[in-house]
């Protein structure tokens, strides 16, 4: 059989603990044999971070920015522990959050379906992404503990001195106050974004705020959408036959519930930190959870939503078995394979990606499966893989569809 060949390399992030063996295994498995892979290398496992002062995760961001597509495995976040667990000089920030700051993305989240793992809301036929606004608002605020009785004011003073003051409130007694904001900038991004990956997918999009209550806060995030809508996407959506809707953050969560899904919701920062633990939750597993960051200017970041998997590895070391669900991961391979595809006008690994895909899900369906998927799964006898099993049940599935 001959390899498909590619043009562009991938940037490939390279990740942690349980998730990194995943990665070797399913580059052996699943991708090696079949594809010529170009991809430019980034180490961002935390060792190599420490080594190189996190040099690295900047430098595998702006080649993500260079060449328009990424693959990431999950990554150490330190903390505390890590610190002694990996003798580090710095308590590194989150790689995430590097990334997400250089490229200046928005992070759309969406659930595998598969027959077998039943969403708790029966009615739920199609997966809901989230599109989650990672700037600003209560995750940059300023507080303060009012300790008692006086005047508390919002001050905006602008560079030639004058200023615009509101009373918030006249404090008889102790209370508490919050100063928040955003920008133009970053809203536009966060509406150019949505839009942008609505027209890719060819989804609907929903947004909403509270503009009834928060009349220029919330308002201003409707009006920027409406704007940037109106003038940059509308003609567009119209040809694809897609809709922008928005309405308030109370009707869109009973419109989400009553829905089949199938389509983006484009939250807010805190919005979108709540509700997509509850979609995420609601759809089964966080392990069947894929995510991609879309920068405004057109570069793709896919990764796994779950993290490095830590207890596993723990047990993967000491030699004991593991079965580690390694499909979030596939699909941030397969999501980076096929935009790659698309850009670089390669059907042959669009088709391969799509390929693996259904591969992934076949082997579940026909009741193949890791510990954690056959716990939530109302397969009636399924095989319980481990980790390295089920990545190869997948490649006997993709043998048969190729
Ligand atoms: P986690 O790695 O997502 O794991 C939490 C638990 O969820 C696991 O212990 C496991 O449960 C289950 N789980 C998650 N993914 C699974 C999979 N693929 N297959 C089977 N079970 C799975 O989160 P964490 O333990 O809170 O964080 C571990 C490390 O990951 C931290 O250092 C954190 O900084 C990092 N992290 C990275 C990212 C990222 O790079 N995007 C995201 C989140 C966290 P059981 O142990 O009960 O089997
Ligand atoms: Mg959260």
């Amino acid at each position: 059989m001959t390899k498909i060949q590619m043009t562009t390399p991938l940037v490939e992030m390279d990740g942690d603990e349980m998730t990194r063996i995943l990665w070797k295994m399913i580059k052996d498995e699943l991708l090696i044999p079949f594809i010529d892979l170009k991809t430019e290398y980034y180490d961002l496992g935390l060792e190599h971070r420490n080594e190189t002062d996190d040099q690295v995760t900047v430098d595998s961001a702006n080649a993500t920015l260079k060449y328009g597509v990424a693959v990431k495995c999950a990554t150490i976040t330190p903390n505390a522990a890590r610190m002694t667990e990996y003798n580090l000089k710095e308590m590194w920030k989150s790689p995430n959050g590097t990334i997400r700051a250089i490229l200046d993305g928005t992070v759309f989240r969406a659930p595998i379906l598969v027959k077998g793992i039943v969403p708790y809301v029966s009615n739920w036929k199609k997966p809901i992404t989230i599109a989650r606004h990672a700037y600003g608002d209560v995750y940059k605020n300023v507080e303060i503990k009012v300790p008692g009785a006086g005047k508390a004011e919002l001050v905006f003073t602008a560079e030639d001195g004058t200023e615009i003051r509101e009373v918030i409130h006249n404090f008889t007694g102790s209370g508490i106050i919050q100063g928040i904001h955003n920008t133009d900038k970053s809203i536009s991004s966060f509406a150019r974004a949505c839009f942008g990956y609505a027209i890719d997918t060819k989804q609907d999009l929903w947004f909403a705020t509270k503009d009834t209550i928060s009349k220029k806060y919330d308002h201003n995030f409707k009006d920027i959408f409406q704007e940037i809508y109106e003038n940059e996407y509308k003609a567009k959506f119209e040809e694809l036959g897609i809709e922008y809707f928005y309405t308030l953050i109370d009707d869109a969560v009973a419109r989400v519930i009553r829905s089949e899904g199938g389509f983006i919701w484009a939250c807010k920062n805190y919005d979108g930190d709540v509700m997509s633990d509850m979609v995420a939750t609601a759809y089964g597993d966080l392990s069947m959870m894929t995510s991609v960051l879309v920068s405004p200017n057109g570069a793709y970041e896919y990764e796994a939503a779950h993290g490095t998997v830590q207890r596993h590895y723990y047990k993967y070391l000491k030699g004991e078995e593991t079965s580690t669900n390694s499909i979030a991961t596939i699909f941030a391979w397969t999501g980076a394979l096929r935009k790659r595809g698309e850009l670089d006008k390669i059907p042959e690994l669009v088709s391969f990606a799509e390929k693996l895909e259904q591969a992934c899900i076949k082997t579940v369906e026909d009741g193949k499966m890791t510990k954690s998927l056959s716990l939530i799964s109302t397969c009636e006898n399924p095989m319980i893989l481990n980790s390295l099993d089920f990545i190869k049940a997948i490649r006997e599935t993709l043998e048969g569809l190729l």
